[in-house]
């Protein structure tokens, strides 16, 4: 039996065979790091003002749902938004989207953690890469260390914990034990498995992009040996066509797609069959609109946000 195959019959004999669309929703394009060598951040063309309004981030909440598409996790750059506000997001969010979230939004202490705590799941420690020299290069002000004290922290509160990767920037797969001791360290019952999206103006502009055999690779080893973890590949527009690789090597969802943008696109429709493919049921739709059921006591504001959406999508889906 080869790696995929290994991993896919340790997959159905964990999980049911289905798929989803997860969607990370994000709110802000400043971070008050930004010197992650991969990033957009660290081009510099960020603003500190660049956040979205509270309004849009729970009309795209109601969205997801609607149409089926898992909650990943809340993210954007760190120190966005003031403690205080993000908690009230979060509080709005929680109400709206009916269930405890992940949040993916850096190192956090106890006091912050205590506070978000009513509203969340778990938090997601962006890792990116768990080989220790290239993780000092390539994510310089974002070490590793307070991430794990985050996870104690969680784990003394009673909070699920999750990591990201993302495969490609110069480890190599003999860093995979580096990862498994991580996961087992940590407790870590979910991962973000992304491959390298090359960024205009960042180091990494000319880089090539791992290929499809490699990020299953990595999947499928992780799938052997944790073979319940919940496991997300995150997949751009032009990678659709792995999907159902990446599937079999073991992934539980697939993230990254611009969903919205991309709805009912020929590359919506190839993931839906990719799935297929894989043996998978493909839950809730990228492709076809739903009839919604819109809480009648959301904003006006929140309303003519998702009207929008609304229209977007009526668009794409004719
Ligand atoms: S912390 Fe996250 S958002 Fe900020 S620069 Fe690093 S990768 Fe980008």
């Amino acid at each position: 039996m080869n790696l995929i195959e290994k991993a896919n019959a340790i997959f159905l004999e964990n999980f049911p065979a289905e798929t989803w669309f997860e969607r990370a929703v994000f709110f802000s394009w400043y971070c008050d790091i930004h010197d992650c060598t991969y990033c957009y951040m660290s081009t510099g063309k960020h603003t500190k003002n660049a956040t979205r309004s509270q309004e849009s981030l729970l009309a795209e909440v109601i969205l997801c749902k609607q149409l089926g598409w898992k909650f990943g996790f809340l993210s954007g750059g760190q120190k966005a938004f003031s403690q205080q506000d993000f908690a009230e997001l979060l509080k709005n969010i929680h109400k709206i989207h009916g269930e405890k979230i992940w949040i993916n939004v850096g190192a956090l202490d106890k006091q912050q953690l205590e506070q978000y705590k009513p509203y969340i799941k778990g938090v997601v420690g962006a890792i990116e890469t768990v080989n220790p020299k290239l993780h000092d290069k390539v994510c310089p002000s974002k070490p590793i260390a307070p991430f794990e004290k985050m996870f104690k922290l969680a784990d003394e509160l009673g909070l699920m914990k999750a990591m990201t990767i993302i495969i490609g920037l110069g480890e190599t797969i003999e860093d995979f034990k580096h990862l498994e001791r991580f996961i087992k360290d940590n407790g870590i019952s979910k991962i973000h498995i992304y491959s390298l999206n090359p960024q205009k103006g960042t180091e990494y502009e000319n880089a090539k992009p791992p290929t499809a055999e490699y990020q299953a690779e990595w999947i499928a080893k992780t799938r052997i040996a944790f073979p319940k973890i919940d496991i997300q590949a995150g997949i751009w527009v032009n990678k659709v066509k792995t999907v159902s690789l990446l599937l079999k090597a073991g992934a539980n969802s697939i993230s990254k797609f611009p969903a919205i943008r991309q709805f009912n696109s020929e590359a919506a429709k190839e993931i839906e069959n990719q799935a297929k493919l894989a043996g998978r049921t493909f839950k809730g739709t990228l492709t076809k609109l739903l009839k919604f059921k819109i809480d009648e006591n959301i904003s006006d504001e929140v309303r003519k946000k998702l009207d929008k959406y609304i229209a977007t999508l009526q668009k794409r889906a004719t």
